[in-house]
């Protein structure tokens, strides 16, 4: 199909959440690249605050007057229903003034998946507009099989707090009932409702996963059959472009730590900017750490303990603990910790941007998920990438230690290095040209050209 050179600009609309934003900012900047202008429109909720890196995009606030509060109170998937209502008007008329200032120049808009508002807009306006899916392929395909499963009883075993849970989905194998991308912070019915919404590909023009075939071809080949649009698989983004976009101001201290440890001597933890733990887990983890004898560097986000503004809260016993080999920051040059070569595991909740930036520099992991696709991550990583090991049930200190010196120390943990080490590998070649994501990308900027 020929290109037509006018309608240059893209409208991308980013979840406001730093797992959400990162991708998003890093397509911005790749899209850029290629040619076209950018309108970054985002909620007064985590203004993501650019830096000089941006000053040739145009940024515009949807107004929204959601309490901060809201967040914490209704966490994410009751929180995103919450925002999409909330939006929904005043993007729309965003979005028209933006025709208006802009004239014919708008080609499409690209919004995170659970911003399905934008969507809805762009309808509207008889705009093309791409689903682009921040989270993993697999965890697509469970969204968009989500409500026949729902309505045959197939997912009734998720309502049973004990019995079920360890079994395998008929049909979804490798995913047990516990790995299904549902949040113990909302019943199953609100989970329906956000899913029916942020699935409704039909209505789109095409869907962009931040994923590469040789992560998840089966599930990506099920979506490019099922999807009646055409999918493109363009990850893993941050080995495209790294350009910083962190909420949060990152401690470069540690690296200066990380330079004075062994090669694979440290075990990098962090839980990524959502996850919560309990006092009483933070304890034992610093108490296992303590007993593996390894070095470890700790992100501990503030807020990120319950009720407890950093680790005030502590008892006096976990700074000794952590002196002894340890060093906690409240958050870190994440890709730059990944990449230096005294990290050999990353102790992670597995969020999507925290996998794919460890398996692109050949980590292996513990994963610890706390929530809906963090579960289907640590399922892969475990049994399909054979790159991780999941710390399931109760944590306590003898736990932990076994994780940490199974990574760190035995000889299975070297082999896990290895396949993280061949499948980085792979990940570089498919970004690289001539790669599967790569041609993805370049068919996807040519698909936007022909809009
Ligand atoms: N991150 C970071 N420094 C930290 C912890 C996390 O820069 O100390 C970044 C990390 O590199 C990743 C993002 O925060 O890009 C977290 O996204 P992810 O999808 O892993 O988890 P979420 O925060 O969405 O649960």
């Amino acid at each position: 199909m020929e290109e037509k050179p006018t309608r240059r600009r893209v409208v991308l609309v980013p979840v406001p959440a730093q797992g959400h934003i990162t991708p998003m900012m890093q397509l911005a900047k790749i899209l850029h690249s290629k040619g076209f202008s950018i309108t970054i429109a985002q909620t007064k909720f985590n203004y993501f605050n650019p830096s000089d890196d941006f000053t040739d995009f145009q940024f515009v606030t949807i107004p929204e007057s959601l309490p901060e509060s809201d967040f914490d109170d209704l966490r994410p998937i009751l929180f995103l229903l919450k925002l999409n209502k909330e939006c929904q008007m005043s993007f729309k008329d965003c979005l028209g003034h933006l025709l208006v200032q802009q004239g014919n120049e708008i080609s499409c808009v690209i919004y995170d998946e659970f911003m399905y508002f934008a969507g809805d807009a762009a309808k509207e306006f008889k705009l093309p507009n791409v689903i682009f899916s921040t989270t993993n392929a697999t965890t697509f395909v469970c969204r968009s099989v989500f409500e026949k499963l729902y309505a045959n009883n197939v997912l009734a075993p998720l309502k049973d707090s004990k019995g079920q849970q360890d079994e395998l989905v008929p049909e979804y194998h490798p995913l047990r009932y516990k790995d299904f991308p549902v949040s113990c912070w909302a019943t199953l019915e609100s989970i329906l409702e956000l899913y029916r919404n942020t699935v409704d590909e039909r209505a789109a023009s095409a869907v962009i996963i931040n994923t590469a075939s040789c992560l998840e071809s089966s599930s990506i080949s099920w979506l490019k059959q099922q999807l009646e649009i055409p999918v493109y698989p363009i990850g893993p983004l941050h080995m495209v472009d790294s350009t910083p976009t962190s909420l949060l101001e990152e401690n470069k201290s540690c690296i200066e730590w990380l330079n004075k440890q062994k090669v694979n001597s440290v075990i990098y933890i962090s839980l990524g900017s959502l996850a919560l733990m309990e006092v009483n887990e933070v304890m034992e983890t610093a108490s296992g750490l303590d007993s593996s004898n390894q070095h470890f560097l700790w992100v501990i986000r503030p807020g990120s303990i319950r009720d407890s503004e950093w680790i005030e809260c502590l008892p006096e016993e976990f700074l000794k603990m952590v002196s002894r080999r340890g060093y906690v920051v409240k958050w870190a040059p994440q890709k730059e910790v990944l990449a230096h070569p005294a990290v050999g595991g990353f102790w992670s909740h597995c969020g999507w941007n925290s996998t794919l930036e460890s398996l692109g520099e050949g980590v292996p992991m513990i994963c610890r998920p706390f929530s809906t696709d963090q579960k289907v991550n640590a399922r892969y990583l475990e049994c399909v990438w054979k790159v991780g090991i999941q710390v399931e049930g109760e944590l306590d200190r003898g736990v932990v230690e076994r994780a940490v010196k199974r990574l760190m120390v035995d000889e299975e943990g070297e082999e896990m290095r290895e396949r993280a080490f061949s499948l980085k590998e792979k990940l570089i070649a498919s970004v690289r040209s001539g790669g599967s994501s790569h041609k993805s990308l370049e068919e996807f900027v040519h698909f936007l050209r022909t809009l």
